[in-house]
């Protein structure tokens, strides 16, 4: 007897497809991307065609069959379709799991693709009539009437306005009151476009004779330079054409300003599309992309899997942003996986940063991508040149030297305002006891807690552990504890002490935690209410301040330090986005770097060249290394509670790849540089390769034989395809 199946992916961590069979009942051809209900173990899944029904004899095994099939067409357009399958094979990840994380998560769980069109409430004849005759004291009821009539709102939006009019609300539409009318589907108009410089006007010249057909850009202007103003009149020539756009940023809450001008540009025409927002608008703006109603979808990391019905251009803002590599479970670039879908549908690709990865930068040296560049401010003020300050023989207080403190003061009584950037949260990474040598250590990390004196706590960075902050020392009992080393706390509390006539304000995840917060503390730096900004990286990107003339960043030197192939790189990113902000006004500005180490020739380089110089640097040293972008890595990551897990593991993994083969290095498994995290043990192991396709075909081969090894279930494991870091 013969049977019809289909391969089902499932959304489980597994690399093969499950068989089921066809109901007779699903009447329709089942095609690949496809949503289905299937039994699996003692639960239901919402699992993914994966390939077209086929017959098989019966083999005796127990095939269950699809329980419902929820799409009439694939969910996932074709282009995603591959887009997916592609990532899931060149990322080493199962199937399944990318099509779940591909879907917003009202899909992922198998909700219809209906998009939800909302009313549009208005006031009906009769309610006209009721608001002259209702009584005055009739207050609430009067004020939402009165509401509709100014502005015609969705019933959300109404009850967003006016919150405890839900009762009132209800009353008004059973007397009819009310009517409600289905929003239409708005026009998208572009806005006029800024008259663009010489400079912009050449880029976006060389940029439209490319419109057709795959082609990548690097457009590489330092931060003000008019990138954002470029993408704006390409996606304004896109939306002419009928073409959607797509535009990547690596974080929307970091970034208001880009979002802010496309929808004063585009209007209703633009959607956003990240992780601040509710399943529900996620799912919607999916939808409405796929259908072709939203123009220009913005968004981070996972907009990457939007569908579009006519994507005509693609641009990842601030392509250098680590923000784009996933970090955990399906590790994938968005970047990367944007750059090929450009290529697969024929559409051009702009990649814009004042800091270009040294990947993307080999890219447009060796002529795969086009090398566009913004050199010069739109106004006037040039890019501040960044000045090394040696402070190894001055003493610090609280981590800030004499002629930092005497640079602020001299930029405030000017009427400018200063940013103090340092790359640490809370008042001091280690509590040291002065006369027994305790250090304050995570139990169940490598690591020390860092000291949080505003909330009286020590707090583990890396697995959130806490605990009180002890005033004497656990260990012998004396009262000696001195805070080393400074956090963004302790920064500002000296500023504070010193400034006391100022206002000075903190920007990091700790301080910023409620919603709104950033925009309300945006605002008081452009009035010019706040004097002195003390930050991480928060504050170092996309940031309008024009009042801004001093930049003071209290150490970069960590980096040198760094075990991390990149960490040089992120530094001489960070340092000069921070620098970035200096003098955007009329005025040009001053940007200050304390460093211990003001001959390192690296810094060195970065001072007196710039960031291009720095990555003309690290090129050079990459290559003679043999390390990224001259050859690919995968790292293999395990941990486990039991400290010896995942060395054995790894040794095993490494047995069954054999030795050297197909010009693959494989390095010995090794601890990973913090061994112990959150109570796991962690190991690693990396292979290299100059080919790519050799990399990944061993890696195909490979990954799907770790079921086998009993030492693989004792471990969590994860294979890291160009990872970001090494740790
Ligand atoms: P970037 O994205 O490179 O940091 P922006 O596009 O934000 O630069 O431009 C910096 C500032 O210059 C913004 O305030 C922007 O409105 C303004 N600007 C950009 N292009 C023009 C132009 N052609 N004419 C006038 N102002 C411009
Ligand atoms: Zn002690
Ligand atoms: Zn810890």
């Amino acid at each position: 007897m013969k049977l019809l199946v289909a391969a089902i992916a499932v959304p489980a961590p597994l690399y093969r497809l499950f068989d089921y069979r066809i109901p007779d009942s699903a009447g329709h051809v089942l095609v690949p991307g496809l949503r289905v209900r299937v039994p699996f173990g003692r639960r239901r899944l919402v699992g993914v065609v994966a390939e077209a029904p086929r017959e098989i004899e019966t083999d005796g095994r127990d095939y269950k069959f699809i329980e419902a099939v929820l799409d009439q067409v694939p969910v996932f357009p074709a282009d995603l379709w591959a887009l997916c399958r592609w990532a899931a094979d060149y990322y080493q990840y199962p199937l399944g799991e990318v099509l779940s994380a591909a879907l917003p998560g009202p899909l992922r769980r198998g909700d219809d693709v209906e998009i939800r069109r909302q009313n549009i409430l208005h006031l009906s004849e009769s309610g006209h009539a009721a608001l002259e005759t209702l009584p005055a004291r009739a207050h609430a009821q009067r004020a939402l009437l009165q509401q509709l009539i100014t502005t015609p709102c969705t019933r959300a939006q109404l009850l967003e306005l006016l919150p405890k009019a839900a009762a009132n609300l209800r009353k008004a539409m059973e007397m009819g009151w009310l009517m409600e009318v289905p929003v239409t589907v708005p026009e998208c108009v572009s806005g006029a476009a800024l008259a663009a410089t010489p400079e912009q006007a050449a880029v976006i010249e060389a940029l439209r004779a490319s419109a057709k057909g795959f082609s990548a850009s690097l457009l590489e202007g330092v931060t003000g330079s008019g990138k954002t103003e470029v993408y704006l009149q390409l996606a304004a020539d896109a939306v002419a054409r009928g073409e959607q756009v797509l535009v990547l940023v690596p974080e929307i809450g970091l970034t208001p300003q880009l979002l802010a001008r496309f929808k004063e540009r585009f209007g209703a025409g633009v959607a956003s599309f990240h992780s601040g927002m509710s399943e529900n608008e996620r799912a919607d703006a999916w939808l409405r992309a796929r259908e072709g109603e939203v123009r220009i979808v913005i968004g981070t990391r996972s907009a990457v899997f939007v569908p579009f019905a006519r994507l005509g251009l693609l641009v990842i803002d601030e392509e250098h942003d680590a923000s784009f590599k996933q970090q955990d479970s399906f590790r994938y670039s968005a970047r990367d996986l944007a750059i090929l879908r450009a290529q697969r549908l024929e559409i051009p690709v702009l990649l814009g940063s004042a800091t270009p990865s040294l990947e993307t930068l080999h890219n447009a040296r060796s002529g795969r991508y086009r090398h566009l560049k913004l050199a010069s401010r739109v106004q006037q003020s040039a890019p501040p040149k960044i000045r090394a300050l040696d402070v190894r023989t001055r003493g610090l207080d609280h981590g800030l030297s004499a002629p930092l403190f005497e640079a602020i003061e001299r930029h405030l009584s000017a009427g400018g305002q200063a940013l103090l950037f340092i790359n640490r949260r809370g008042f001091a990474p280690v509590l040291l006891c002065h006369d027994c040598g305790w250090s304050a250590p995570c139990l169940r990390c490598d690591a020390h807690m860092t000291l949080h004196r505003g909330r009286g706590r020590l707090i583990c960075h890396h697995c959130g552990a806490q605990q009180k902050a002890p005033v004497t020392c656990p260990s012998c009992e004396s009262k000696s504890l001195v805070p080393v080393g400074q956090g963004t706390e302790r920064v500002e509390e000296a500023l504070r002490a010193k400034f006391p006539d100022k206002r000075v304000e903190r920007f990091d995840s700790d301080r910023l935690r409620r919603a709104g917060e950033l925009e309300r503390l945006l605002a008081d730096i452009r009035s010019g209410e706040i004097h002195i900004l003390v930050g991480t990286q928060i504050l170092a990107k996309g940031h309008d301040f024009a009042g801004l003339t001093l930049v003071g960043i209290i150490s970069a030197d960590q980096a040198l330090y760094g075990t991390d192939f990149r960490a040089i790189e992120r530094m001489g990113q960070m340092v000069t986005q921070v620098a970035g902000r200096a003098g955007r006004g009329a005025q040009q500005g001053e940007v200050i770097l304390q460093t211990h180490e003001p001959e390192h020739p690296l810094l060195r380089t970065l001072v007196d060249g710039g960031y291009s110089a720095l990555s003309d640097a690290l090129l050079e040293e990459r290559r003679m290394a043999g390390l990224p972008p001259f050859s690919h890595l995968a790292l293999l990551r395990a941990e486990a509670t039991q400290a010896d897990a995942p060395l054995r593991f790894l040794n095993e993994a490494r047995q069954l790849m054999s030795v050297e083969s197909e010009g693959v290095q494989i390095s010995d498994a090794i601890p990973a540089t913090m061994e112990k995290r959150a109570g796991n043990t962690r190991a690693q192991l990396l292979l290299q390769s100059s080919s790519r396709a050799a990399l990944q075909r061993r890696l195909s081969a490979w990954v799907v034989q770790f079921d086998s090894l009993p030492s693989a279930r004792q471990v969590r494991w994860s294979l890291d395809v160009d990872p970001g870091d090494l740790y």
